[in-house]
């Protein structure tokens, strides 16, 4: 049978024409050779994978080429070139400082460093992990790079470039390679797949290129992987299966159900996706990475920067249409607040689950916000969202009242600013307007909003202080009446913490949250067998949630769902 060869092994580059992505360090390399302007330290810097080592033992062979073609590559059949190609140039000399970091070592090599080529012009010592060198390797180091032999390079290689000491980086030039972009990965994995005849999606590449996040040895790897699992066909199906990503898809479709505020949609999607043994965090990060695709999908300029196939793109373009910038800050930071606790979070489906919540409501806290916003400026009220006319008409009420007047007419409405010019006889000065500014808020919320506001609230304190996240969180709060809000705690102590630590601070902030200024909270002593514990099986997570979205159980009996 065939030996199998690794591609990253088989596909390496061998003339700077195929290295893949780093066009300005070759084309550089190229013209040194050519206007004979050899450094002799050079410094290749940056993520492993991506070409460094490749560069430098193509550099090293070209340099030595007897017989350089016209576009500075080497000839391959020279003499050097020969040896190089069958690892055994005397010229080159490779030494890995991650295995070889002591004094000793680079005394050896200073040693051979004297010794003058025997056929080329030049003695190339390549030191890979050039970092892990000890100090007084490196120290050692630093004599011969001061006074090297004319026919010395030296090419360091290291992924750690704050690790070199500045002596050092000052006699070298340094070259900084980047990271691959995926479509070169993309369109090199591509030509790979042709040579082996496998026939790839270009979905399936670039989701292998994206996971290798720029490394093109990681890139071969993995692709190797997906080879050995699925065989002469790659598909995107059998590559995300393959590399457990998770589906573009699922984004999409929660995405969707944010900014229709389908909050039942996005909790079942979020199980779906736990279902097939989806880490929660890593999909929280996930996550924001699409709102920060959709972000850049915005615009002209931006999309470039979009890494993702030609046939995904559209469908960003499609979604940036209808996700405003405003949406897309608000869920990035939603979803970086909520990536911050995490870790520290008890329950973390909970915790995830309640970053949906907080996203699917993203859409209705900006609408009334503006709608409040746009009255209290006294401007024009542009009513033209029917969701929207009944808070504006409810604010124009309460501005209406303010001003001691009453009926006012649609007109009145849509243009309040000239209702308050007609009615300025009645006024007997500009009083009013003044304290319509400052006129406190009173806002009509549901028992939904209130534990909504309420959980952000307790969210707040879930790390930097966990004593009050568990006051906050001992029982749901209930509306009772039109603003008063009845809590329950279960001791004497938890009392008196909430009374004389939360209570003035909770009060503030639901007043804001909740937009107004009449809330207040009672405390009830509640009975211990009562307590409520912190949901923690399926089953009592789903009543948790379903007591804050009833819709939840509707959803529960139409699909025919169960609870695990
Ligand atoms: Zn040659």
């Amino acid at each position: 049978m065939e030996e199998f060869i690794v591609s990253a092994r088989k596909y390496r580059p061998a003339t700077f024409e195929t290295v893949v992505g780093q066009l300005s360090i070759t084309t550089t390399l190229k013209n040194s050779i050519k206007n004979n302007h050899l450094g002799q330290a050079y410094l290749f810097c940056g993520p492993r994978g991506v070409g460094k080592t490749t560069c430098a033992r193509i550099f090293a062979k070209t340099i030595n080429c007897m017989n350089l073609s016209s576009d500075i590559e080497a000839c391959d059949v020279c003499e050097s070139c020969r040896a190089f190609n069958e690892n055994a140039s005397y010229n080159i000399h490779e030494l890995d400082a991650a295995s070889n970091n002591s004094v000793e070592d680079i005394r050896s090599l200073i040693e051979q460093v004297r010794i003058p080529p025997q056929i080329g012009k030049y003695s190339i010592y390549i030191i890979d992990e050039v970092h892990m060198l000890s100090t007084s390797a490196f120290n050692a180091f630093l004599k011969t790079l001061e006074e090297p032999p004319k026919h010395a390079i030296y090419i360091l290689a290291t992924t750690e470039k704050h690790k070199i000491l500045p002596t050092i980086l000052s006699r070298c030039q340094i070259f900084d390679f980047n990271r691959i972009k995926v479509s070169d990965t993309v369109e090199h994995l591509k030509s790979v797949a042709i040579k082996e005849n496998i026939d790839a999606e270009e979905a399936a590449l670039n989701v292998i290129a994206r996971k290798a996040d720029g490394g093109m040895r990681d890139a071969l790897s993995i692709f190797d992987q997906v080879v050995s699992f699925s065989g002469k066909k790659v598909t995107y199906q059998s590559t995300i299966d393959n590399l457990n990503v998770l589906d573009y898809d699922y984004y999409f479709m929660l995405t969707d159900a944010f900014l229709e505020e389908n909050f039942v949609q996005s909790l079942v999607i979020f199980d779906k996706i736990l279902q097939q043994g989806f880490d929660g965090h890593n999909f929280l990060i996930g996550l924001c990475s699409h709102f920060r695709d959709l972000l850049v999908s915005k615009n002209i300029e931006t999309l470039r920067l979009l890494e993702v196939g030609a046939e995904i793109v559209e469908k960003y373009k499609q979604q940036a249409t209808n996700a405003s910038v405003e949406f897309l800050y608000a869920a990035l930071d939603i979803g970086n607040k909520f990536d911050i606790n995490y870790k520290a979070s008890k329950n973390q489906r909970l915790h995830t689950e309640l970053m949906l919540l907080q996203m699917c409501n993203i859409v209705k806290k900006k609408t009334s916000l503006e709608a409040s916003s746009d009255t209290q400026t006294s401007g024009s009220v542009v009513v033209n969202a029917s969701e929207k006319t009944s808070s504006v008409v409810k604010d124009v009420t309460n501005v209406a009242k303010s001003y001691g007047a009453s009926g006012l007419s649609l007109d009145a409405i849509s243009n309040p600013q000239k209702s308050v010019e007609k009615k300025t006889d009645d006024i007997t000065n500009e009083e009013p307007i003044i304290k319509k500014n400052t006129e406190s808020q009173k806002s009509a919320f549901t028992n939904d909003d209130l534990i909504i506001a309420w959980q952000e609230c307790a969210l707040d304190y879930e790390v930097s202080s966990p004593r009050y996240y568990s006051i906050l969180t001992a029982s749901k709060p209930k509306l009772s009446g039109e603003n008063s809000i009845v809590f329950t705690l279960f001791s004497e102590s938890q009392k008196s913490v909430f009374r004389q630590e939360i209570y003035q601070k909770i009060l503030l902030k639901l007043k804001t949250k909740l937009k107004n200024d009449f809330i207040s909270i009672e405390i009830i002593e509640g009975a211990h067998e009562q307590m409520e514990r912190k949901p923690y099986t399926s089953k009592e997570k789903f009543e948790y949630l379903n007591a804050q979205n009833p819709l939840l159980a509707r959803l529960k009996d139409e699909f025919d769902l169960g609870i695990e």
